[in-house]
């Protein structure tokens, strides 16, 4: 790789092209912001819908409303898209956006410094064409919060002899036909490939042994195809598909008092869940061991008619006992059983709290991200914008994810918020805006606030929503709508601001 690396100025650096990175592509193109480069570590557009290709991956959120508002898609197959599905979408969508000149793939942010001086990002990432550094007004990370796979610490785990993987990282080379497999993990994704798996071991003799840590609660899906008649009116009847998006938005937006301020009302979705569980589960020791002992809600409340009977079948084996280490042909739990196996898969999430793509970028006075979010936990005003951090735009920043409803509609509403900053620079010719320290701490202090009562802070679980110090800084406490009127404008006024320092270097002036 070439020492020098080559030198780029841009307007706009942004990173990742998943729904996120992808969305602020297309509207700062729209908004006539066209000297961009979008950065994507993976070969293609579709972000998780492009990695994650194990056996059985759907989305769990309807794809009416796990859409763009923009690109409406009239030939969803399934109430649930499968993910080869929605990459495709995502790849249809780059294609007609006209962007796709501006992406660069294969291609990795190895390091990003705010360069006080130039009033820009200093990016240096590396790729099929060497290393490459940006000098960049502004620096928009769409790098998603489950991106980075998160591996388990377990003893003995990298002596393994046979072949393992993580889910989100499956590995398609491998025949799994009549093999002992293990699934480590019980979360969204595990429930979706172990069935999967249960089916074709099930035709070849092998066998599937799932590790559980802690039991999900898992409702009924009402999944079903799109009929032809269907996909006809949603491409012919001005208004059919947008008002059928509009009614998935409002029904799942309905559900929000109950996990925000009334978590008491979760016992409906348990009692949803009991029943799942007695439908498909004889066995009362094994109905004992998949049902939770903490509030529905408090970790993402899964859907699945496929679960339970997956783990009722004769060739699947669920362990609860916990893993005490893995030898190079076993995993041996706690009471000392060794279960032989052939392929590991691990479904064990991801790093979500501690983003990876923190380390990498440095701020006004030299400390990277991670550190400071290492010492008080994620905060971005907005969810968005860092105080120290001018100039970066955080999609999918801190307490913006969901646990009832579609991602699309917070990115969106960040994108929007992104381009008005843009627009805002542009016509005040600034070159930088800051958050405010006191605007982002009266912020966060208004989510935690409104944080504290719901299901997803006091139900009882430990969850991938908290951190370390047990605040829940990954989830939007409220309504999507009340999200989207927050960030509907650019508000200069919570911001430090400087010009664009030309000829002279200007002081920094507070707006
Ligand atoms: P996850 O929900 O974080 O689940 C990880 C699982 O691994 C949990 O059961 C966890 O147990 C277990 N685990 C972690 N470390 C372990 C260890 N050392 N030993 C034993 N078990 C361990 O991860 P995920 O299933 O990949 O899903 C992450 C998120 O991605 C979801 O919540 C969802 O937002 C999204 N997702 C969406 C879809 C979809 O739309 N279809 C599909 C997949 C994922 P504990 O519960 O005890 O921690």
């Amino acid at each position: 790789m070439s020492a020098t690396p080559s030198r780029r100025n841009v307007d706009h650096l942004v990173v990742g092209a998943g729904f996120a990175g992808l969305a602020a592509a297309i509207k700062l193109d729209e908004a006539g912001e066209r000297d961009f480069v979008v950065v994507e570590k993976d070969s293609d557009v579709g972000g998780t819908w492009h990695i994650n290709t194990y056996p059985g991956a759907e989305c769990d959120v309807p794809s009416q409303l796990y859409s763009y508002s923009f690109a409406l898609n009239p030939d969803w197959s399934k109430v649930y898209s499968p993910q080869q599905e929605i990459w495709a979408y995502t790849r249809r969508v780059a294609e007609e956006s006209g962007t796709l000149d501006r992406f660069v793939f294969d291609t990795a942010v190895v390091d990003a410094r705010w360069d006080d001086e130039q009033q820009r990002w200093v990016v240096r990432t590396e790729g099929p064409n060497g290393v490459v550094e940006y000098a960049a007004r502004t620096l928009i990370s769409g790098s998603g919060g489950l991106s980075e796979p998160r591996l388990p610490d377990i003893e003995g785990i990298d002596g393994f002899q046979g072949e393992v993987f993580h889910s989100a990282r499956w590995n398609h080379d491998v025949d799994l036909a009549g093999k002992r497999v293990a699934v480590i993990g019980t979360g969204a994704s595990a429930i979706q490939l172990v069935p999967e798996l249960q089916k074709l071991l099930a035709e070849s003799g092998g066998h599937v042994d799932v590790y559980q840590r802690t039991p999900n609660w898992v409702i009924p899906r009402n999944e079903r195809s799109f009929t032809a008649i269907e996909k006809a009116v949603f491409r012919h009847v001005p208004g059919a598909q947008r008002a059928l998006r509009t009614l998935v938005y409002g029904t799942l937006e309905a559900r929000v008092p109950a996990f925000a301020r009334f978590p008491q009302a979760m016992a409906a979705v348990e009692l949803q869940a009991k029943r799942n569980i007695a439908r498909a589960i004889k066995d009362p020791e094994l109905r004992r061991k998949v049902t939770p002992t903490y509030r529905a809600g408090c970790k993402r409340i899964l859907i699945s008619n496929k679960w339970y009977p997956a783990l009722a079948a004769d060739n699947v084996d669920l362990v609860t006992d916990p893993i005490a280490k893995v030898t190079g042909n076993a995993v041996v739990t706690a009471d000392g059983t060794e279960r032989p196996v052939d392929v590991l898969v691990v479904a064990t999430g991801f790093y979500v709290t501690e983003p990876p793509i923190a380390q990498h970028i440095t701020g006004r006075d030299g400390r990277t991200l991670a550190d400071v979010w290492d010492d008080g936990g994620m905060a971005a005003y907005k969810g968005t914008t860092i105080h120290g951090f001018p100039n970066l735009f955080q999609i999918v920043g801190p307490n913006t994810a969901l646990g009832h409803s579609s991602m699309i509609f917070i990115i969106e509403s960040q994108v929007r918020y992104v381009v008005e900053a843009a627009r805002a620079m542009r016509r005040s010719a600034l070159a930088v805006v800051e958050p405010k320290q006191s605007a982002q701490d009266a912020w966060t202090a208004q989510v935690r606030r409104k944080m504290k009562p719901t299901v997803w802070q006091t139900g009882g679980c430990a969850s991938w929503y908290l951190d370390k110090f047990g605040n829940n800084t990954t989830l939007w406490p409220g309504q999507t709508f009340t999200f989207r009127q927050h960030l509907r404008s650019f508000d200069l006024d919570k911001y430090d601001v400087e010009p664009v320092r030309a000829p002279q270097p200007r002081e920094k002036v507070s707006s």
